[in-house]
């Protein structure tokens, strides 16, 4: 399984840079999880003509969502026609796409499946969990028979997020903030992101979603504190990879 970072931006891309998005690669399917500002050329330049198998979307904020629109442009207007494909995403997602241009509907090139709940999805079992944020957010659980990724998608503190990346070979987390405001949260610290890797037994920690002009380094130390498996920052095209099984 290989994960590639299509963007490791919270709120507004860096400019060079593109908001959240991975494209997970597994046996020659191709899921992509998020598409948020300037992910879209870097996921054709991977899948050509939008040519991907599955689209996940954690919520409906922009910085996670929006290139979902031009995903629908290319599969529609592009080269070949196109089967639809699955979209899970919760409640509101597909009704933001569709309020940026009613046609063609989204769901003429996406069959809709809702989260949180648990789908089949290709060589994946897709389990999203909801999370606190401003909106409904799900985080996204993808097992194989032998590799587990989880992904935060944007969320605040909770103890769902050690079930949610309990001993994942990988687990993506938001990292937004430096500092660690008191009272209720929908955003975490790359601090508490190196917590919540811990108290999961995850192997390995993958930093994201961080603040634009953050520097990262200052993240990946912060959550170093807290985590003591293999720690990284995302980092535009930055490839991890699984292994073959
Ligand atoms: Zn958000």
């Amino acid at each position: 399984m290989k994960i590639t970072v299509l963007g490791s931006c919270a709120a507004w891309p860096e400019p060079g840079r593109a908001c959240a998005g991975f494209l997970v690669e597994h046996g020659g399917f191709r899921l992509v999880m998020d598409l948020g500002f300037g992910t879209l050329p870097r996921l054709l330049a991977l899948c050509p003509n939008g040519s991907v198998d599955a689209v996940v979307v954690t919520h409906r904020h922009s910085d996670h969502c929006v290139d979902l629109n031009g995903l629908l442009r290319v599969r529609h207007y592009g080269e070949r026609a196109h089967d639809p494909i699955p979209l899970l995403c919760p409640p509101g997602v597909a009704e933001l796409v569709d309020a940026l241009e009613p046609e063609p509907r989204l769901a003429e090139l996406f069959d809709v499946l809702p989260l949180p709940g648990t789908h089949k999805v290709g060589p994946f079992e897709v389990r999203g969990i909801e999370l606190p944020h401003h909106v409904p957010n799900v985080g996204i659980r993808l097992t194989t028979a032998h590799r587990t990724v989880a992904y935060t998608g944007d969320t605040g503190p909770s103890e769902d997020l050690v079930e949610l990346g309990r001993s994942a070979d990988l687990y993506i987390m938001d990292a937004t903030l430096q500092h660690q405001p008191d009272g209720p949260r929908t955003v975490l610290s790359a601090a508490e992101a190196g917590q919540w890797a811990t108290r999961a037994g995850a192997r390995r920690l993958l930093l994201t979603h961080f603040w634009p002009g953050n520097d990262r380094g200052v993240s990946l130390r912060q959550a170093a504190e807290h985590y003591d498996g293999e720690l990284m920052a995302a980092d535009e095209g930055l490839v991890v990879d699984l292994g073959r099984r």
